[in-house]
């Protein structure tokens, strides 16, 4: 995250515990170096700043305090025609929530999630990709140093999140994609793409690969033992895939971690598609044959020929997510779409829509026969605790 990412946010933290207060204004300022944070520790107090003070715009709010309930502040603030983001934070089940949410919305509130107590400083980073991705993002970022990703490696400060994907007709869960971040001293949680470019440039990204390999098949492995049966992708980068180890280490996971092949997606990007690297070949191939998947990445990015998407054998497509968000009504990009769509049909390989941001891309999509969605309006990237919770919601609303 750009350390200067965020200083227009103006945040209004209301929780009567001191605590909380204490912790969220430490994780904002020291993770994604928001300063401007007032806090308030009951609703007429939080009343009282808002309406002094026009430039917040950012509201974590406690559903439970006492005297006011959650409730009757949200319409409150809705009175005073507050424009900012709402965040819910509670503790209280996921259908109260879940009606508060709607209600958040009835009131024409700017809604954008809900931290589920205990809060987990990782539960901070959907909040900020929210907000981050409704605004014109830095074009570049500055990319780490490679001081600084060593030292990540070996502190083990590689963090994995989760991101649920669907069956777009049924609605079902059917796997997440796993997406690194790095917990970095002055930074706090950074995104890859101030990394991994940097990584691949070395041989880093392997150890990179391989913590992430680890951390989330040993998450898998919970899951499963909770009664979760769900696929597991992992991006992998080509510089790891050139390695002459790379399927026997894929193999060796699977073994030790009592997984299946057939669980496990491999992502690739379509960089692999357009040179001719035996050892990639190889190594996917061998992987594939023992029954491990694997999606190509970024699909229209560039501009992979059907020959060469024919040179793999791939279970999916994932189309980019620049389809859906950038210019989604433009016709051009629903022929683009279209035409991705019927190759992919053509060759027998599965499609993901990424992106999907909001309902209407959801139907979109689903309507043009995609097979599977990710995106915000499915869930964000969570940490693995959270994937139960998200799913109890997400069947609740299907
Ligand atoms: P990707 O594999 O295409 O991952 C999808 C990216 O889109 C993720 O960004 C995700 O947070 C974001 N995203 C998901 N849904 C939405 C949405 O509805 N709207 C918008 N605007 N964005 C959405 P993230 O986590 O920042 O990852 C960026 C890229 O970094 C990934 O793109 C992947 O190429 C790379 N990456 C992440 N983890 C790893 C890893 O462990 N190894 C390697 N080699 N690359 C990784
Ligand atoms: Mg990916
Ligand atoms: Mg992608």
């Amino acid at each position: 995250m750009e350390k200067s990412g965020f200083d227009w946010l103006n945040v209004l933290l209301v929780d009567d515990s001191v605590t909380i207060l204490n912790y969220v204004s430490k994780v904002l300022e020291q993770s994604y170096n928001i300063n401007n944070v007032h806090t308030a520790s009951s609703a007429p107090e939080a009343m009282q700043i808002l309406r002094q003070s026009k430039q917040i715009n950012l509201l974590f709010l406690d559903l439970n305090m006492p005297n006011v309930d959650g409730i009757q502040l949200l319409s409150q603030i809705s009175e005073l025609d507050y424009k900012g983001y709402v965040v819910i934070m509670s503790g209280v089940s996921t259908q109260i929530i879940s009606s508060v949410e709607s209600l958040a919305k009835t009131y024409g509130l700017n809604y954008i999630g809900t931290l589920l107590k205990p809060i987990h400083e990782l539960d901070f980073q959907y909040i900020i990709d929210k907000i981050g991705g409704s605004r014109q993002k830095p074009t570049t970022v500055e990319s780490l140093k490679v001081y600084e990703i060593i030292r990540a490696v070996k502190n083990n400060d590689l963090e994995v999140l989760y991101q649920p994907q669907v069956e777009l007709t049924t609605r079902k869960f059917i796997g997440v994609e796993a997406l690194c971040r790095m917990r970095h001293p002055r930074l706090g949680m950074v995104s890859p793409d101030r990394f991994i470019d940097k990584a691949e440039e070395s041989e880093l990204i392997i150890h990179i690969t391989l913590a992430v390999l680890k951390k989330s098949m040993s998450d898998w492995k919970k899951w499963r033992q909770a009664g979760l049966d769900i696929k597991l992708s992992v991006n992998v980068s080509p510089i790891a895939l050139q390695q002459i180890e790379f399927a026997d280490t894929i193999f060796m996971l699977l073994n030790d971690y009592n997984m299946p092949a057939s669980n496990l997606c491999i992502e690739i990007t379509e960089g692999i598609l357009a040179n001719d690297s035996a050892q990639e070949l190889v190594n996917l191939n061998r992987l594939n044959m023992r029954g491990v998947e694997l999606a190509l990445d970024d699909f229209g990015q560039n501009h992979s020929t059907i020959e060469r998407l024919q040179k793999l054998p791939l279970t999916y497509l994932k189309l980019d997510k620049s389809y859906f968000i950038d210019n989604k009504d433009n016709t051009n990009q629903l022929a683009l779409i279209n035409t991705s769509l019927s190759v992919a049909k053509d060759l027998n390989i599965r499609t993901i829509a990424e992106g999907v941001e909001d309902n209407a891309v959801m139907s979109l999509v689903t309507e043009m026969g995609c097979d599977f969605g990710q995106g915000y309006y499915i869930g964000c990237p969570m940490p693995a605790k959270k994937v139960f919770n998200w799913q109890r919601e997400w069947n609740s609303l299907t």
